[in-house]
Formats: C-alpha cells, sequence, structure tokens
C-alpha cells in the first residue's frame, strides 16, 4: 500500500456530491479515517449518515483533519475557507482541490502554514466509485501548490491512492494548468463547443424545411455513436466505422464547418481565462444572484432541439430501462465538469 502517508491521519471531506461522495466511499474502503463535513441538516446529511459516516459541520471536521478535501462547488469555497477551515485547520495539514479555480485565481489566499495540493478524477464521481468497486480506478492529475510539511506531494500521491487513481495512473500538473485548460475544455468544445455546434446544425436543418424529427437525429443523436468510436478508439475507429461517403465529406466538408476562423476565436477564449477575464465575470453574474446565467440556460431549455428531443426521447426504450430501484444512491450530476 503507498497510502501510507495517511495511514494514520484523518480525512475531512467537506461536501458529499458527485465527487465528495466519491471519494469518501473509496478513502474508507482503502482503510482511511474519514469524517463528513456538511451543513447540518443540508441536502446531503442524511445520505452521508445513512451510509455509514461521521458526519460533522465543516469547522467541526477541519479541527481533527490532518487533510481536508474540499469538495463543495466552486464559488462557495471561498466562504467555506473563511468561516469553516482558516480558522480551524491544523498548522502543517493539506488543503486538497478537485479544481484548482479559487486558489490560481486567488479567491482563496491559503494560510501559510498548510500544504496545499490538488487531486483532480479525469472523470464523473459515480466513474469514480464504481470503477474502485471493480478493483480499477480512474486516473487522476494532481498538483503542489504550497509545501510547507516537505510531504505535499507524497500526501497527493497518497490519496489519489485512497481514492483508486493509482490503479490507472497519475499525471503530474500546476494549479495553473489544471484550472485553465479545464475552463477551457468545457468552454470551447464539450458543453459550450459541442451544445452550440448541434444547435446550429438542426437549426440549418430545419430552417432549410426539413422536419425537425429527423433533424434531431441525424445531427445530435447520431453524435453518440461518434464519440464513443472516439473514446475507445480515435479518429482512427471512427474513421474504420463509417462509410467511404462519409469519410469523404468528413475531409471536404469538416474544415469548411471549423475552420481557421473557429480556432482564432478559441484562442480569443483561452486568453480571456488565462487573463482572468472569465474568471472575473463569472464571480460578477454568482454574486449578482445568476441574471444572465438563468436567462442563457432558459433560452438552452426553450430551443426547438429541447421540444423535439424531449419527444423523441419518451419513446427510446433503452433509455428508461426499469424503474430504478429506491436506494437512494443515485448521482445526478454533469459528465464533464
Ligand atoms: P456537487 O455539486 O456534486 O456537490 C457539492 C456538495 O457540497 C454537496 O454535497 C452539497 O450539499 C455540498 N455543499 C454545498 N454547499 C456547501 C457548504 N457551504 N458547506 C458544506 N457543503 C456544501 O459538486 P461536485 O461536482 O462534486 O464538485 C466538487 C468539486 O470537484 C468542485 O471543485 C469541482 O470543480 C470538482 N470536480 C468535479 C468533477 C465532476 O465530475 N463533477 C470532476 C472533477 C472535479
Ligand atoms: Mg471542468
Amino acid at each position: 500500500m503507498s497510502h501510507t502517508i495517511l495511514a494514520s491521519s484523518r480525512i475531512a471531506v467537506l461536501g458529499y456530491g458527485s465527487q465528495g461522495r466519491a471519494h469518501a466511499l473509496n478513502l474508507r474502503d482503502s482503510g482511511l479515517d474519514v469524517v463528513v463535513g456538511l451543513r447540518k441538516d443540508g441536502p446531503s446529511w442524511h445520505k452521508a449518515k445513512a451510509e455509514g459516516f461521521r458526519v460533522a459541520e465543516p469547522g467541526e471536521a477541519v479541527k481533527t483533519a490532518d487533510l481536508v478535501a474540499v469538495l463543495t462547488p466552486d464559488m462557495v469555497q471561498p466562504a467555506l475557507y473563511t468561516e469553516a477551515i482558516a480558522p480551524n485547520i491544523k498548522p502543517g495539514a493539506a488543503l486538497l482541490f478537485a479544481h484548482g479555480f479559487n486558489i490560481h485565481f486567488k479567491q482563496i489566499t491559503p494560510r501559510q502554514d498548510i500544504d496545499v495540493i490538488l487531486v483532480a478524477p479525469k472523470g464523473p464521481g459515480a466513474l469514480v466509485r464504481s470503477e474502485y468497486e471493480r478493483g480499477r480506478g480512474v486516473p487522476d492529475i494532481w498538483a503542489v501548490y504550497q509545501d510547507v510539511s516537505g510531504q505535499a506531494e507524497e500526501k497527493a500521491i497518497a490519496y489519489a491512492d485512497g481514492i483508486g487513481g493509482t490503479r490507472a495512473m497519475l499525471i503530474k500538473t500546476d494549479f495553473k494548468e489544471e484550472t485553465e485548460t479545464d475552463l477551457f475544455g468545457e468552454q470551447a468544445v464539450l458543453c459550450g463547443g459541442a451544445s452550440s455546434l448541434v444547435q446550429a446544425g438542426f437549426e440549418t436543418l430545419v430552417e432549410a424545411g426539413y422536419q425537425p424529427e429527423i433533424a434531431y437525429y441525424e445531427v445530435f443523436h447520431e453524435l453518440k455513436l461518434i464519440v464513443d468510436l472516439f473514446y475507445e478508439g480515435g479518429v482512427e475507429k471512427m474513421l474504420k466505422y463509417v462509410s467511404e461517403t462519409a469519410q469523404y465529406g468528413d475531409y471536404v466538408s469538416g474544415p469548411r464547418v471549423i475552420d481557421a476562423g473557429v480556432k482564432e476565436r478559441m484562442q480569443a477564449v483561452l486568453k480571456d481565462i488565462q487573463d482572468g477575464t472569465f474568471a472575473q465575470n463569472w464571480i460578477a453574474e454568482y454574486r449578482a444572484g445568476l441574471p444572465n446565467y438563468r436567462r442563457y440556460k432558459q433560452a438552452d431549455l426553450d430551443h426547438p432541439l429541447e421540444q423535439v428531443g424531449r419527444k423523441l426521447r419518451a419513446r427510446m426504450t433503452w433509455l428508461h430501462p426499469e424503474p430504478a430501484p429506491a436506494t437512494g444512491a443515485t448521482d445526478q450530476e454533469p459528465a464533464v465538469a
């Protein structure tokens, strides 16, 4: 076992959502001492208790811990740090994040007498848990921001081991690289890029007079088949499984749609991330009560793509197999964050 440095440590996991629940369960099953820190009677309090954890208010959980994993939503972390962590964390203890946003963009200035590290699984919490249960793991990226104990690196690797990451692969990074690339990926390609690409394709077909049901299947539904091929075997596998006609169309039309102008605009998005413009705007939006965020979200939900999609998905029996047993353990979570 390589998690010896944490063997006699107590780990406080703050938050019991997608990542928090998976980390807490895996660490416990790795033989480590875990306490879950949550707001009393908040949404996760009873769930963590029911799953056998010692649960305490965040400040109480932090007091006794040698490592504090901050697994609450990113936007609540600065207040959580000020109110519960900074007054209570032991000198020499480690503060661990799964995303570098608040440290990198200086929303949290950590005390000088603690280690600050990052361990971020490259997968959603449900997969971090299910792979662990199968004796495997999800790769982790890890980093050290501040090392006062001289053991920060060892602690990060031991934590990654405890959640199953070393069974797969560890990649060393730093807070800047993790934060900037994570934001860029979700904005330019994954959440933002992919949904905008699909909406534009759908609108193009519908405005040209084609049926929305047909357009939905052609530009949205079938995207999963293509992404699964990417995921399993790269672009090479996709090319192997599609027709020669589809390949030729890919070669001549793909670059007409995603041209050099797209890359220039991606570089502009990246620059806004790097110089802090995005973070500043997002923090201001959050503090203002999310007025634009709600408006953008509603527009996505009202898009004709969604209206026809709801109707079609209701008829896809394979999406609704059996009524799920009431285990209370179903994770509603984004696939990418
Ligand atoms: P989540 O929204 O699924 O869960 C958040 C948890 O924090 C919930 O249990 C909630 O009850 C609790 N919580 C909320 N406010 C709190 C407060 N003030 N005090 C104590 N607990 C509070 O969050 P998540 O998606 O697991 O994200 C946690 C961290 O992991 C974030 O830093 C995120 O960027 C990072 N991350 C997430 C993923 C992912 O796949 N979801 C992947 C890698 C990294
Ligand atoms: Mg992300």
